[in-house]
């Protein structure tokens, strides 16, 4: 007889305390017929991760990879445990594995290392066994047997590449939404829930700020073709899948919209406009660690001219300060930082056969007030940076300008 195989991740917010394991665990065990086999990746308890963290910067300001990577592992291991024993109250086989014990191996840059291989043998064998599997999630092991994370949010990289490795039929995450949406019901109301969505507007939304699931989860399904679905773990409602590709394609222009309020911009302004100045500048910022994203440079006029770009804020401090010290070097004017800005995106593979998208856009903005400070593009969307205080006025504008109360 040929099993079905199920995986099925659970985060944080689902298993944040008794009461919500105790319900997951019903749920899997609901799932578990004698015809299938589930393996189940578990996030840390709510905000376990957080907090570990937390105090480990107590301790010390700059705090060793490899300790974290042991410390900011242990959540996982906790929670992998009572979900066995959960499970096993209900008169259920079960059992716990770390990531080392299923042979998750990585490579050796603690923190947000990179699955090598995963070694299926001690999985396949306890399924075999009739045991439902629970994994700790966010977790490997380095070929020196150190103890390795996979970045924030890795969880669902760890449920993604299990799915491959075992070559299983369904992969679900759970979550405390119902599905991906059309944009952040927080702020849009009429926000609607997608039933289907393709790897690359995931991956756009989630690197824009949608923060459902982990980008470098979904750059993983999209390389091996792996469907996900995700659901809330607080209803029986069908979620969002995410697929290669569905048939709305055609039709649909523009699928979602996000907000991000993480970024800061800072401008540089009257830089000589003379060849390698720009080089000068971002391999300055680079070497302190920051990731820049937009950069705009205006068209010189006087042999000056002001170039911006953006920051995560939780960088703006140190980017300023080395900002400030090129300015100096470089002989350009003054420096200017704005934490009050907001990056609107619009989302939607159908843009690569519409046109007149951006125009929609842009006209959208005008006619609600909102002065477009940058633009970006990329083959399937469109980011502006605007003031934050019109960041609401803007999604909400551009949700209805695009139709997406009818999906
Ligand atoms: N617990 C880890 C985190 O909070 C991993 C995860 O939840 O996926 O980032
Ligand atoms: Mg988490």
């Amino acid at each position: 007889m040929s099993h079905e195989l199920i995986v099925q991740k659970y985060g944080g917010s689902s298993v944040a305390n008794l009461e919500r394991i105790q319900a997951v665990a019903k749920r899997i065990v609901a799932t578990k017929t004698a015809k299938n086999n589930i393996v189940v990746v578990v996030s840390a308890l709510g905000d376990t991760t957080d907090e570990l963290e937390a105090m480990a910067l107590k301790l010390n300001e700059d705090p060793p990879d490899r300790e974290m990577d042991m410390l900011m592992s242990t959540g996982e291991q906790i929670s992998c445990a009572l979900m066995a024993i959960a499970i096993k109250a209900l008169g259920y086989d079960a059992i716990s594995f770390t990531g080392a014990q299923v042979g998750i191996k990585t490579d050796r840059s603690h923190t947000k290392a990179r699955i090598r291989t995963i070694e299926g043998k001690r999985t396949k064998k306890a399924l075999a066994e009739g045991k439902i599997v629970i994994i700790a999630g966010y977790q490997g092991v380095t070929h020196n047997n150190d103890i390795t994370t996979l970045g924030r949010g890795g969880s669902d990289l760890t449920a993604v590449a299990l799915a491959k490795a075992l070559n299983a039929d369904v992969c679900e995450i759970y979550t405390d939404v119902a599905g991906i949406y059309t944009t952040d019901p927080r702020i849009v109301k009429e926000a609607k829930k997608l039933k289907t969505i393709t790897f690359d507007e995931m991956l756009e939304m989630a690197s824009l700020g949608a923060q459902v699931m982990q980008a470098r989860s979904i750059e993983v399904a999209k390389r091996f073709n792996i469907p996900i679905h995700v659901r809330s773990s607080f209803s029986k409602e069908e979620g969002t899948m995410i697929v290669k590709d569905d048939d709305k394609l055609e039709d649909i222009s523009v699928r979602g919209i996000t907000c991000n309020k993480s970024e800061a911009k800072i401008t540089i302004c009257q830089v000589p406009d003379q060849p390698g100045v720009a080089a000068k500048i971002f391999t300055e910022i680079s070497k302190i660690g920051v990731s820049v994203d937009t950069i705009v440079q205006n068209v010189s006029h006087t042999r000056h001219t002001d170039i911006s770009f953006t920051v995560p804020k939780v960088d703006l401090t140190k980017a300023f300060a080395t900002a400030k010290k090129i300015a100096q070097k470089i002989k350009a004017g003054e420096v200017l930082e704005d934490r009050n800005i907001a990056r609107i995106s619009i989302i939607g593979s159908g843009m690569r056969s519409h046109t007149g998208i951006a125009a929609k856009m842009f006209q959208t903005l005008a006619e609600n007030k909102v002065n477009i400070e940058m633009i970006t593009t990329s083959e399937i969307s469109i980011s502006c940076i605007i003031n934050q205080d019109l960041s609401d006025k803007a999604v909400k504008a551009l949700h209805k300008e695009f139709n997406l109360e009818s999906v």
